[in-house]
């Protein structure tokens, strides 16, 4: 059972626990519980089977450690099965729709017979809620709109489509006069790899003008509410972006604010008032004596709270405050410690590209160093190289290092993984390379324990360097492969190997949280675009989003290694 489902069930418990008129801090108790485990980055079922206590969470104590270990390691709990046969199931359907509180959905259900979200929304169209609730005209529409935003947060939208989207408009809107600071806030700033909503936020002396010049922006489709200092319009690609306009000397705190997460700022929230302080958008009061204290930085917000500045992707109620407070935020690794490349594809397999054009690419973004590794020619990847075509190549960058500077080529590839677990190209030829990353790409519905063994197999074969992205999944279309990764993350580490954290945006694999337990076992990363153009060597900033969200700093990063060390640790096995 994942932390995600073990959350849900925390919530649903607080909620009926509420109808049933429990006491406020028993109900409490349970939503913290579901926040927190939702968000905390280590699989409960991982800890429990490491015999790591659960209190270590925040907010869990002995009697919810208890119940949670139950709910994981059976699949069910007793105490949740019993809460819920005393209520009907069509109840629990509504309250899935966060404008509707325990006490309306029982209400409708019981008195209405309504049992589904799609009914309710039925229902309300019909006029036959407003009469028997005294539903005003402003609540029924409410809560079409929650059920509406409810269906679009099953749709999640991949970073990689929402991201590009989001910076055309912040260009577009950064040629009004006197337009500032704009920026993506929320999830996007955040960098989880699929975002609801957008939040924008900005300052400008005349806010209106900013306002009327985004609604009447081409990329802009229905606007949903336009205010004086606030708009909301479904954007290109159905995505809903709020703009919010702040005032000059509080942007820090609204910026805090509209980042989130929503676990880390109720976390922040609790920090102040026990340091007699009230945080909102605006700035922080002093209780006290209720004066405003206003921020135009970030920075000065989270030192006024006796805390280091925490990078947003690190905002997810796992710690982080508490390492603030000790100074240890670690520094993370950026975009600009990358020196190179260890996945690419060219003209010689599936990709667009010459060798000499991706490399002088690569120079451009100030690199030291790529790796060409073209998929290997076993059976079923198009276009893929064998011995002798991969020799010629060789021969074609031995030549183009000679000419190029500021540049280095590393030969590499990318060898399939069989069925098998056998190695699609002989030793004889892997170990003339200067990197071998290993992949699978087919058979990839095996147990779990064929796919693990498949995936160990590479790993402590002599020739391979990189484990090349592992779980194979694509975001929103493919779901990972049945693999035990804590097996997979301790034998790379026993072995010395890398893995990879594949930058494409659709696939971002390792994820954020396998890539923290790789980085927790002492398994070495390596952020690679698997580029099959140049334009794609531009993914490499969504790789660093993970391994930042991944608390990953420089040192756990193989490329961000010069070229000289770099080749010191790829050489160790030949
Ligand atoms: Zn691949
Ligand atoms: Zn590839």
């Amino acid at each position: 059972m994942r932390n995600s489902e073990v959350a849900r069930v925390f919530q649903d418990i607080a909620d009926l626990l509420e109808l049933k008129g429990e006491n406020v801090f028993k109900i409490r108790a349970y939503q913290r519980t579901a926040r927190a485990i939702e968000h905390y980055p280590k699989e409960l079922k991982i800890m429990i089977e490491e015999g790591e206590g659960l209190q270590s969470i925040p907010g869990v104590g002995e009697a919810i450690a208890r119940k949670t270990t139950e709910l994981v390691t059976t699949g069910r709990l007793g105490y949740y099965e019993d809460l819920k046969a005393e209520f009907p199931q069509g109840m629990m359907n509504l309250l899935a729709i966060p404008g509707v509180g325990p006490k309306t959905a029982n209400k409708l259900s019981s008195e209405l017979g309504i049992s589904s979200v799609d009914e309710l929304e039925r229902a309300i169209n019909d006029g036959r809620v407003a009469k028997p609730f005294r539903l005003g005209d402003k609540t029924a529409e409410n809560i079409l709109q929650q059920i509406q935003a409810l269906r679009r947060k099953d749709q999640r939208i991949p970073i990689g489509e929402a991201l590009p989207v989001v910076e055309e408009i912040i260009a577009a809107l950064g040629s009004i006069p006197g337009a500032r600071n704009l920026t993506a806030a929320g999830s996007l700033r955040r960098f989880r790899e699929t975002l609801g909503d957008i939040a924008l936020i900005a300052t400008a002396d005349n806010p209106r003008e900013v306002i009327d010049g985004f609604v009447a922006l081409p990329q802009v489709g229905q606007v949903l509410a336009q205010g004086s200092t606030k708009a909301s319009a479904i954007v290109r690609g159905g995505l809903q972006v709020d703009l919010r306009m702040a005032e000059h000397d509080s942007f820090g705190s609204l910026l805090q604010y509209s980042t989130g997460s929503k676990q880390h700022n109720i976390s922040l929230r609790e920090r102040g008032r026990r340091q007699r302080l009230k945080l909102s958008e605006y700035g922080i009061a002093v209780i006290a004596t209720d004066k405003l204290e206003r921020f135009s930085t970030e920075e000065e917000f989270y030192h006024r709270l006796g805390l280091q500045y925490i990078p947003p992707e690190l905002r997810e109620a796992q710690g982080e405050i508490d390492k603030a407070e000790q100074g240890a935020i670690p520094r993370l690794v950026q975009l600009s410690d990358i020196k190179g490349d260890l996945h690419s594809h060219t003209e010689w397999s599936d990709g667009h590209d010459s060798v000499e054009e991706l490399a002088l690419a690569a120079r451009d973004m100030g690199y030291q160093y790529i790796a060409i590794t073209e998929h290997s020619g076993g059976r079923g990847i198009a276009h893929g190289l064998d011995v002798e075509r991969l020799r010629r190549q060789l021969a074609e960058i031995r030549a183009l290092n000679e000419r190029l500077t500021g540049i280095h080529v590393l030969t590499g590839i990318e060898v399939d993984i069989r069925a098998d677990g056998s190695l699609d190209l002989p030793h004889e030829i892997l170990s003339e390379l200067d990197i071998v990353i290993a992949a699978v790409h087919s058979a990839m519905h095996q147990s779990q324990e064929k796919m693990t063994r498949r995936l160990l197999d590479a790993i402590e074969d002599p020739d391979v360097d990189v484990l090349a992205h592992p779980t194979c999944r694509l975001i929103g279309e493919r779901e990972p492969a049945a693999i035990d990764l804590e097996a997979v993350f301790r034998a790379a580490a026993r072995n010395d190997k890398i893995v990879e954290i594949n930058a494409m945006p659709n696939r971002l694999d390792l994820s954020d949280i396998n890539a923290f337990r790789a980085k927790d076992l002492g398994v070495k990363l390596a952020i690679s675009t698997d580029a099959h153009s140049i334009a794609h060597l531009g993914f490499m900033r969504f790789g660093v989003g993970v391994a930042r969200r991944a608390w990953c700093e420089p040192q756990h990063i193989l490329n961000t290694l010069p070229l000289a060390e770099l080749l010191a640790v790829l050489n160790r096995n030949r």
